[in-house]
């Protein structure tokens, strides 16, 4: 028979094993990502979708094309403003296990709803 002193003990011991293996797994997700200009798979899926990794700079070099949508200016156009960018982890719905540039934009850019 166990006493209360025992049964704190062992709920203690599971709480924390189950934060460390929460603060784990986190982690390994957020490390998972790859920026896509650093990886080749990333790059190679990025570049089908027109990806440039700095939005204001592929405008001036005219390798992206943007126009005035609805309320968005063509240099408003970036990852940071787009409904399928991850702000926690700069992740993208469309390129998976990639992180991509805040500042970055592609042909599927598509505006947060406010
Ligand atoms: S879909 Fe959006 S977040 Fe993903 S790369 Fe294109 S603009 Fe960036």
């Amino acid at each position: 028979m166990t006493n209360r002193r025992d049964f704190f003990k062992q709920a203690f011991a599971v709480v924390g094993a189950g934060a460390i293996v929460q603060l784990f797994t986190k982690s390994n997700a957020w490390a998972a990502l790859k920026p896509v200009m650093k990886d080749a798979q990333c790059k190679a899926q990025a570049a089908g979708l027109g990806y440039v990794d700095n939005l204001a700079q592929a405008l001036k070099q005219k390798k992206i094309q943007k126009s005035q949508v609805a309320n968005w200016k063509p240099l408003d156009q970036k990852c940071v403003n787009c409904m399928f960018y991850g702000k926690s982890d700069n992740s993208c719905q469309i390129l998976p296990g990639c992180a991509v540039n805040p500042n970055g934009s592609c042909n599927s850019w598509t505006g947060k709803q406010s």
